[in-house]
């Protein structure tokens, strides 16, 4: 039996890495440029073990584009290669060096490359490619190397050249775009911004102002133009920042004028390794959803904004970066999924969120509660979405009612849970969701002492419905809803004033005006100082309807329904009504009555709104 290994030709591969390799041709720059870095980073460690001596002078890497040669240099001072490396790392394709080199010299995490293909995206858009490179070793000769896409190279010996590495794309004609300054700079803008080495581009104009007024001068300057901040805040330690710090960074990340609300630095390097700064966003109102506003690095170099298989969903509304070396970049998303790894890291950011939210609420309830309406959406969001994230946030998660005041759950089942308990000992909590709209059956609910939530977010419909079914005998009831009297029939168990016929005649009365309506009557002995007539909504449709509404879908499936209930113990009910002579007369006054309790609801409009002044007015005048 014969064992071998099969080699990858790269005559076979070639073709496939300058179509498919990356879908973004641009980040040929990315690729060339974090190489560089990281021949960089090597120098260093080097020098900090003591086995390179001499001084290492100008570390900077520069890109140099020349239009007229139609070329784009990223130059670099860092290790540089001597012929043999250059045969052994340029030749054998998916070859990577960086992690012999870490093995060697065990330099953690400062190294980027690991892919071993990044320099091959060159040739997405170069035909011809040559590397000039000089070696740290003193007795190494400088070579130039050159390849243009075929699998044949050429390498050679080149006069005495500066310690460190040139690559040159010379530019195909798909990609003259690249040859654009402005696309160049924008590009390194997006990729490179928090490398860990300068990056220069070329140069800019600075002006200032000498003098004052109109004798002020306007100086001009050049000064090189350098890309990138070297030490971004989330690398540096959490112990040597300061919230000022931490707010500029967040200034500097977006452009933002904006403070955060709070952040969460995040720090660990076992079992994986990753650092980075959570933000939660002020929210200008209640429907923006920015999603994408998480970075994602690898050792400093931008990778993507698109993050949501690696941070939960509800947490992609939050802004920052994240940084870990452990996340595979360069594959399919289903693979990514899968990754343990990034699992580990997507429930590590979950604990930490609530953690954070955890020891805010405790240290400090009240700037937690001045805070909860914007971090409230998130918060709800993940209750309902991780299973896990729910039973953290359930300790710290708010309620608030129409006074401004704020409870834990718990603390708010036991605020309400002697007069709220309903005959099913089910715990009743009411609720409005648009402080206002309800105000007479708020008065109403709070004259029983009842208490009354506001639910005003779009997100508090799935967010009481999950509430349901997480915790035990706790019901959401709209305080004009018809499940309400459940409530009140078991408080105060009224005697009717009226006999059974009579409270038929009520019925038949409001059947017969309102029987093109659709509505279900019922007549019930209320408080005789309550009103006349309500309408009351079924909360379980009325709630589907919302939903349905929420995801664009037409109401149809659950049509609006109303009951219509008439209080037979209300005098005006009771005598009044009872005691007119003519049909004609009860039935004004039944669709009367019926006017006003639909006003009460904000259903009274237009036309039917003007009539209805217009009798009022005729009866009080
Ligand atoms: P990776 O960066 O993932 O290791 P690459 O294909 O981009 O893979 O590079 C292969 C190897 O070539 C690197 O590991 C490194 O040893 C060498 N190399 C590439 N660019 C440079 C450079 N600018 N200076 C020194 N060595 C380099």
């Amino acid at each position: 039996m014969e064992k071998g290994t099969i080699s990858v030709q790269s005559q076979n591969i070639f073709p496939i890495i300058k179509k498919f390799l990356y879908s973004d041709h641009d980040i040929f720059l990315r690729e060339l440029v974090s190489n560089a870095v990281d021949a960089t980073q090597k120098l260093k460690t080097l020098a900090n073990k003591g086995v390179v001596k001499s001084e290492l002078g100008d570390l900077r890497i520069e890109i140099i584009v020349d239009k007229e040669a139609k070329t784009i240099m990223v130059r670099d001072h860092g290790i540089g290669m001597s012929e043999e490396e250059v045969k052994k790392y340029l030749n054998q394709m998916a070859f990577s060096s960086a992690e012999d080199f870490v093995k060697k010299y065990k330099a953690d995490n400062t190294i980027i490359g690991h892919f071993g293909l990044g320099f091959y995206s060159s040739f997405m858009v170069a035909d011809q490619v040559e590397v000039h490179t000089k070696s740290y070793r003193r007795n190494e000769k400088a070579v130039k190397w050159t390849c243009s896409g075929e699998p044949e190279y050429e390498i050679e010996h080149i006069e005495a050249k500066p310690r460190g590495t040139d690559v040159i794309l010379h530019i195909n004609e798909e990609s003259q775009e690249f040859l654009d300054d402005a696309r160049i700079e924008s590009l390194l803008k997006k990729y490179c911004r928090f490398l860990p080495i300068p990056i220069q581009f070329g140069t800019r104009t600075e002006t200032e102002f000498e003098g004052e007024g109109e004798d002020a001068k306007e100086i001009k300057t050049e000064v090189d133009n350098i890309i990138n901040s070297v030490s971004p805040a989330w690398k540096k330690s959490p112990r040597s920042l300061k919230d000022e710090d931490y707010k500029a960074f967040y200034k500097e990340l977006y452009h933002s004028f904006d403070d955060p609300l709070f952040w969460i630095h995040l720090n660990i390097d076992y079992p994986f390794n990753l650092t980075g700064i959570l933000y939660f966003p002020k929210l200008k109102n209640q429907f923006e959803v920015q999603k994408n506003k998480i970075q994602l690095y690898s050792n400093q170099v931008y990778v993507t904004d698109e993050v949501k298989d690696i941070v939960p969903e509800f947490l992609t509304m939050l802004h920052g970066v994240i940084d870990s070396p452990d996340i595979p970049l360069n594959v399919s998303r289903s693979y990514l999924q899968s990754d343990q790894n990034v699992k580990k890291i997507t429930s590590y950011i979950t604990k930490k969120v609530s953690e954070k939210l955890e020891s805010l609420f405790k240290k400090d309830r009240k700037s937690y509660e001045e805070k909860w309406d914007q971090i409230a959406p998130i918060v709800k969001y993940g209750m309902i979405t991780e299973e896990k994230f729910f039973e953290r946030a359930k300790k710290f998660a708010m309620l608030k009612n129409v006074d401004g005041e704020r409870f834990t759950l718990d603390e708010y089942r036991d605020k309400v849970k002697d007069l709220q308990t309903d005959k099913y000992d089910k715990i009743v909590m009411l609720y409005t969701q648009q402080d206002g709209e309800h105000d007479s059956y708020i008065t109403t609910a709070k004259d029983k002492g009842y208490d009354v939530l506001v639910m005003d977010h779009v997100i508090d419909n799935h967010f009481m419905q999950h509430l349901e079914y997480k915790i035990e005998n706790t019901v959401f009831v709209r305080v004009d809803s018809d499940t309400l009297d459940q409530l009140v029939q078991k408080d105060v168990a009224n005697e009717s004033v009226l006999s059974e016929s009579d409270q038929g005649k009520v019925k038949d009365l409001f059947e017969d005006v309102l029987k093109d309506s659709g509505h279900q009557i019922q007549v019930k002995p209320l408080a005789p100082e309550g009103h006349p007539v309500l309408i009351t909504k079924p909360e379980f449709m009325r709630r589907m309807r919302e939903m349905q509404a929420l995801q664009g879908m037409p109401g149809g499936a659950f049509p609006e329904s109303l009951n219509v209930v008439v209080n037979s113990n209300h005098p005006l009910i009771a005598t009044k009504l009872l005691r007119m002579r003519s049909q004609d007369k009860k039935q004004d006054f039944v669709k009367y009555l019926y006017d006003l309790a639909r006003l009460n609801q904000q259903m009274l409009t237009g036309n039917e709104l003007t009539t209805f002044i217009d009798r009022s007015l005729e009866f009080v005048s």
